[in-house]
């Protein structure tokens, strides 16, 4: 087999755990696989890098940046090469540019146009273990280039994807992705197998793990992706085509996001074009809009409730502030304390009553649900934050997801 696989910065935070990068590295390669290695730098170095600039300047320049901040992956990739080499194995490393990884010109934030690669082809035609420094490229004036915070993960599977490998494995100090957060649940449980799709639903719970960018390249280059840890030889999770999950169960995960608010505006101006108006403003400010719910109000209004991360809270009142001063919106009120629960599963769209046991269960705690959404494979309900962890325990209860 050809395996990719991708070591982030606590799997290399220190030359001890190098080490044992290199053992696991070396072990893969003695089971008769060709091993292409992506590394992330040390934890902590990245920032201290930021942190150096900053000393410096409060806007430090973005190709600078790219170069001086692409330096914690070379230290890493070129360490891990001798610690390879010193065992024996014939290591090379790697920056992006060797490896062949092509971006567009956005500097600190660049995105991955190609990658040829001819040259890591030949690498592993003879026979080299090859590793690469993870987050970065090189845009077509030759310039480093680096793909955004925690990119590495990106590096590891469009390069899976280039060479075609029969596996992208991302270790972390996490074991895999679980059925909820287990600090919530302690029945929790790893699961084996979840599609793409669940996962990028599962978001908030494999948040820490992988980004969704990663997950969405995955899901695009049809890369088979597992994640588990560098600290254990425990088995991980893979993240795959829903096709590769023979028995697919009604439902995989439970998600909770803290993150989110509520705004409820009463009595907007029922005419053609006001939603239109409202949330064109709130895009244009970059408000990251998530569940809309409009009501018939009294004479000639309707009630638009919405929620937006908290994050954006501030940006969106200005917004709908300026429909209440021009009088297109009597009142507006806003609500902090609020959360999100979503139930997830592929198994949902050939099964009906998930929805209906959902809103049971919310029953059956006396919690009120504010909102409620549904997408094929999903159903999200907007509850009191003091209730989320009754929910996720609930739910997880419901689906009987220990079992
Ligand atoms: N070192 C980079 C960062 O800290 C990239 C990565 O770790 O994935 O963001
Ligand atoms: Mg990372």
């Amino acid at each position: 087999m050809l395996i990719v696989q991708k070591f982030g910065g606590t799997s290399v935070g220190d030359l001890d755990r190098i080490q044992n990068v290199a053992n696991r590295v070396s072990a893969t390669v003695k089971e008769g696989n060709d091993v292409v290695v992506v590394v992330s730098a040390m934890s902590g170095e990245t920032n201290k890098l930021v942190g150096y600039a900053e000393h410096f300047s409060k806007n430090p320049s973005a190709p600078e940046m790219d170069m001086l901040l692409s330096a914690g992956e070379r230290v890493t990739a070129s360490l891990l090469s001798i610690a390879l080499q010193e065992m024996g194995h014939d290591a090379t490393a790697m920056t992006g540019r060797k490896a062949g990884i092509v971006t567009d010109v956005h500097h600190t934030k660049a995105r991955i146009e190609r990658i040829d690669p001819a040259v890591m082809q030949s690498a592993i035609k003879k026979g080299q273990i090859i590793v690469v420094a993870g987050f970065q490229g090189v845009n077509e004036e030759g310039d480093v280039t680096t793909l955004g915070r925690g990119g590495s993960d990106l590096s590891a599977v469009a390069i899976a994807g280039a060479l075609q490998a029969d596996l992208c494995e991302i270790y972390t100090d996490v074991s895999g992705i679980f059925t909820t957060d287990p600090r919530i649940e302690p029945k929790a449980k790893k699961l084996e197998k979840i599609s793409y799709e669940e996962m990028l639903e599962l978001a908030s719970l494999g948040a820490k793990v992988l980004q969704n960018r990663s997950v969405e390249m995955a899901k695009k280059l049809n890369v088979n992706l597992v994640t588990r840890t560098s600290f254990s030889n425990e088995e991980g999770t893979l993240i795959t085509k829903e096709e590769n999950i023979m028995e697919a169960p009604l439902v995989s995960g439970i998600a909770l996001d803290r993150n989110q608010a509520r705004i409820s505006l009463m009595g907007v101006k029922d005419r053609p074009g006001i939603a239109s108006d409202i949330f064109n403003k709130l895009a244009t400010a970059e408000v990251n809009v998530d569940m809309i719910i409009q009501n018939k109000a009294h004479d000639g209004t309707t009630n638009i409730d919405f929620t937006v991360p908290v994050g954006d809270l501030q940006d969106a009142k200005n917004v709908v502030d300026s429909f209440v001063k021009d009088g297109e919106i009597e009142d507006d009120s806003y609500n902090e304390d609020i959360c999100k629960v979503s139930v997830v599963g592929v198994g949902m769209r050939s099964h009906t009553g998930v929805a209906a046991r959902a809103f049971s269960t919310m029953a059956d705690n006396n919690i009120n649900i504010n909102m409620i959404a549904t997408s094929e494979i999903k159903v999200s309900m907007v509850i009191d934050e003091k209730y989320a962890e009754l929910a996720v325990r609930g739910l997880h209860d419901t689906y009987e997801l220990d079992k």
